[in-house]
């Protein structure tokens, strides 16, 4: 089967992490009779540089054209580079928001996995982690406060800055369909996280994953309010498995799971809309301080290439196949700069993304 990858290769590690996952991807292929073509676009600060705008519209068509997209990271000032003088509508992130926009990306989906091989690298206490956790945090992407209307005004002399935040049944209604159709591919539990205690969006929000809960009567729906989720993620992150929240609530818990796992080099991403068509990229940054370095570890974004080829081709033997190459690469003591411990061989990039081809 021939899939057609579009690739953003974007800015700092972006280049380096990218050029490893193609190398699993054909590796991948060549086992198991896939052909994936890639066509490179611009996006971010590299983008800025050559047309003055962070996403070009025949960029994002491109995009919208191919089975699927694969990016790197973006933004961060490197070398000369000053994007960040440019207005917020033209500064790299500005690309991101396009593209999850433009492609209709409304689902972000990243996994916060702890590998038992990098138990030590958790903050959280061994008695919390316990074998291991592993879920999904499901955030809603193209909607709330950051898609809102906002404005600053100065008012009898006092600066003053508005943002709204907004949801309409539709929006909250097709997140919450997902949530439930990965629940079932798991261990069938949500937790919602709102703050229905003082948002009247909160409250349709719990409203209306109530109805469509009633769809799914396999699958068991909880609620938790935002303050208490953020404290139930260092207190005891086994009790989830699909964690479902609007975006900015999303965007901060996240990160927070981020962290409880150790690595951010190891975290990868999904964002999806109502087709096949999906957005991979990992869940850190171009990481500025060390690109072009060989340094950049290229696991999260190749897993969340694995993630790619389960949820855009439907290819869940291929997907297997490359976490269970990180897994033994990992068992077999190779590590990145950023999940380096004792005892273990210091890698590379390149040689991190060889090592996991090799074991395809
Ligand atoms: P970052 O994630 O880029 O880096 C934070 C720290 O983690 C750095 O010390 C970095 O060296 C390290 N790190 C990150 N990824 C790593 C990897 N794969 N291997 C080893 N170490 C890694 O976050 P930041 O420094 O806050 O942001 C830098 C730029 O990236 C900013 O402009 C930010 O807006 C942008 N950003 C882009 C995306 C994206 O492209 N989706 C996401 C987040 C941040």
């Amino acid at each position: 089967m021939n899939y057609n990858i579009t690739v953003i290769p974007g800015d700092g590690i972006g280049p380096e992490i990218v050029a490893e996952t193609r190398k699993v991807l054909n590796q991948i292929g060549e086992k198991f009779g896939h052909n994936f073509t890639y066509t490179e676009i611009l996006m971010g600060g590299v983008s800025i540089d050559a047309t003055g705008v962070p996403l070009t519209k025949e960029a994002l068509d491109t995009a919208r054209n191919s089975d699927s997209v694969l990016l790197g990271a973006i933004g961060g000032n490197v070398g000369k580079s000053d994007w960040y003088s440019l207005p917020p509508h033209l500064r790299p992130e500005a690309g991101l928001l396009a593209i999850r926009k433009g492609l209709n990306l409304f689902t972000n989906i990243r996994p916060a996995v702890l590998f038992p091989e990098l138990k030590d690298a958790s903050p959280l206490r061994e008695d919390i982690i316990g074998d291991g956790f592993d879920f999904v945090v499901m955030r809603e992407l193209t909607g709330g406060l950051y898609f809102g209307e906002r404005n600053t005004m100065i008012e009898n002399g006092i600066r003053t800055a508005t943002d709204t935040l907004t949801y309409d049944e539709n929006e909250i209604k097709r997140i919450a369909k997902w949530a439930f159709t990965i629940a079932r591919k798991r261990r069938r539990k949500i937790c919602s996280v709102d703050k229905a205690n003082v948002l009247d969006s909160s409250r349709l929000w719990r409203q209306v994953t109530e109805e469509v809960a009633k769809d799914y009567p396999d699958v068991e729906l909880s609620h938790m309010l935002v303050d208490n989720c953020a404290m139930q993620l260092v207190k005891d992150p086994r009790q989830f498995d699909v964690i479902l929240t609007e975006n900015m609530f999303g965007d901060i818990l996240s990160d927070e799971a981020s962290m409880i796992t150790g690595s951010i080099g190891m975290l990868a991403s999904a964002s999806l809309g109502d087709t096949k068509l999906g957005l991979y990229e990992p869940s850190h940054g171009s990481a500025p301080d060390i690109a072009g370095q060989n340094k950049a570890n290229p696991i999260a974004t190749i897993l969340s290439a694995a993630m790619m080829l389960r949820y855009s081709f439907d290819l869940e033997r291929e997907a297997e196949a490359v976490e269970s190459a990180v897994k033994s690469v990992l068992k077999k003591g190779y590590r990145t700069i950023d999940i380096m411990s004792k005892g273990m061989t210091l890698v590379g990039t390149k040689e991190m993304g060889d090592q996991i081809s090799s074991e395809i």
